[in-house]
This record gives structure tokens, C-alpha cells and sequence, in this order.
């Protein structure tokens, strides 16, 4: 028989511990779902067609591919738009945007560009990365039977000055979806030179619409406050820029977002936007910061 000291000297307690507690807190157990394996394959899926602009004549064969992604975690809807050239392009949308409980909208680009766009854009990090972490989140979080509907929607369009995204908060204002908070999700596993860089957690401060200003703010210092218990990332604040989420908050909705710093990279916007050099722990932990801020949002 081994004594308790002993047995706390050994591997086995820190075995031991994780397990139970995720089974006394509903949040930790889905945080703990995410799969960085299945991020690593879809960030080196997107980042293997040559490029992912959105004016590219085979953009068509990438709006397929995710689409199919979306597809086995349920039903997709096609939502098309025009691009200022005329041509038709499509965003995807997974779940219910009319969901009476209230919606949370988690969206991503999946178009990328670069320095040669028509022939070399990987845009791992932009927005690959971002595409990865909302398809885990809605993947976990839409069985984890919340009070409130998980919607994921990826854009097209979005370097061009978020075509795709105004078309989206367009049909969302005239529908009248409940979308309850717009989370943008825009670059996320950079490996910056010090790695304790924080993650930017982004609330709107301003912008078209004042009224919308204090529930981004909440959900902000919310995904902050989570960050600390579930994650081992640090965190500071900005305001929203230049991605998705603005569209939506200049519609009235509720905005925020995380993003990574990763406009600082050499590699931003350019044709060296590779995988290989990405930290996909950094992408595994933003995921868990949406997860557990959606989840204590909801109430769980
Ligand atoms: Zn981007």
C-alpha cells in the first residue's frame, strides 16, 4: 500500500485530476473536446489550393470543398451575392439564423490573397486558421444542447471589403434574424517572436451604431474572463477593424471578435501565409475561448 504523499508524488494524481474536474464543471468538459488534429487538417486543406480569391475562376471548387466540411456537421445553406465584377459568389451557412431562443453567430472568411493572388494565396493563417476554430466551436457547441441556436457562417469576399459579409447582415437586418452577438474570427494562429503575446479579444467601441456598444463590451471582458480559467493564452482589448464583424455592427448587431496580431508577420498577405509555420495550439486555445464564452453566455 503506497501512502497519500507518495501517491501525489507520482504522475498519477495529475492523471487523475483533469477528469474530474471537467466532470464537475459543463464548461471544461467542452472545452476539452476541441480536436487540434481535425484544425490541423482543415487549415492544411484550405492552405493547399493554389489560391482562395474570390475572383479566381475556380473559387467555385473552393466553395465546394467547405461547403462539404460544413456539410457533416449538418444541413448548408448557399447564401449567394455579387461581387462589384458581377460575379456570383457564395457564402455558407450552418444552422439556424431564425432560431426564436436567439441566435450566436460565429463567422470566418475562407477567401484569402496575397502578393500574386491568382496564382498563390495559401492564406493559412488568414483565414484558414479562423475557419478552422468557428467549424470546432459549432461542431461542439451545437451538441452541447444550449438554450440559445449556434450558427457558423463562412465568407467569401472578405479582401475585397467584406462583400460577402454585408450581403449576410443585410439579410440578417431585413429578416430580422435574433442574432444575440456577431463573433469574428480572423487569424488566429500566428507564432509571434514572444510567446506570451496576448490573444486581441475585439469589442465594439463606437463605430456606425452606439446602441450595440455594451453588449460587445460584455461579451468582450466575458471571453477575457474565460481565457483566464479555461486557456493558457493572455489577452488585451481593441476595437473591431477591418474584418466581417464590421458589416454586422454597422446593421445594428452586437460585434466582436479575436484575432492574433498576425498583420506584425512578414508572412501577412503574402504568398508565404503557410501552415507550417503555424502554432496550432494558439488556434486549439481561441477555440476554447469562444466555446466556453458562448457556453457561459447561454447560461450552462
Ligand atoms: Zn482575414
Amino acid at each position: 500500500m503506497i501512502g497519500r504523499r507518495t501517491f501525489l508524488a507520482t504522475g498519477a494524481a495529475a492523471a487523475l485530476a483533469r477528469p474530474s474536474w471537467a466532470q464537475d464543471d459543463p464548461i471544461a468538459a467542452l472545452v476539452d473536446q476541441v480536436s487540434q488534429e481535425i484544425q490541423v487538417q482543415i487549415v492544411y486543406g484550405l492552405s493547399a489550393f493554389p489560391t482562395r480569391h474570390t475572383e479566381h475562376r475556380d473559387f467555385p471548387q473552393v466553395e465546394a470543398w467547405v461547403s462539404q466540411l460544413m456539410e457533416l456537421q449538418g444541413d448548408v445553406t448557399r447564401l449567394a451575392f455579387e461581387m462589384p465584377s458581377g460575379k456570383t459568389r457564395h457564402n455558407l451557412l450552418l444552422g439556424d439564423p431564425t432560431d426564436p431562443r436567439g441566435v450566436i453567430l460565429i463567422g470566418a472568411h475562407y477567401d484569402s490573397t496575397s502578393e500574386d493572388p491568382m496564382s498563390a494565396a495559401p492564406g493559412a493563417n488568414d483565414n484558414a486558421t479562423g475557419v478552422a476554430a468557428m467549424l470546432e466551436a459549432h461542431r461542439i457547441l451545437s451538441g452541447a444542447g444550449l438554450d440559445k441556436g449556434v450558427v457558423a457562417v463562412a465568407f467569401a469576399g472578405e479582401e475585397q471589403g467584406f462583400h460577402g459579409s454585408a450581403a449576410v447582415a443585410r439579410e440578417a437586418r431585413a429578416a430580422d434574424w435574433p442574432i444575440e452577438m456577431m463573433i469574428n474570427l480572423d487569424m488566429l494562429g500566428w507564432r509571434p517572436p514572444d510567446p506570451s503575446a496576448p490573444m486581441v479579444v475585439e469589442y465594439d467601441m463606437g463605430n456606425v451604431v452606439p446602441g450595440n456598444d455594451a453588449a460587445a463590451e460584455a461579451f468582450g471582458r466575458l471571453m477575457a474572463g474565460v481565457a483566464t480559467e479555461y486557456t493558457t493564452l493572455n489577452t488585451t482589448h481593441t476595437d473591431i477593424w477591418s474584418s466581417d464583424y464590421m458589416p454586422f455592427e454597422a446593421a445594428g448587431f452586437p460585434a466582436v471578435g479575436l484575432y492574433d496580431g498576425g498583420v506584425e508577420s512578414p508572412r501577412y498577405n503574402t504568398s508565404r501565409d503557410v501552415a507550417d509555420v503555424l502554432d496550432f495550439d494558439r488556434v486549439a486555445q481561441a477555440t476554447r475561448i469562444v466555446i466556453a464564452a458562448v457556453a457561459r453566455f447561454t447560461g450552462l
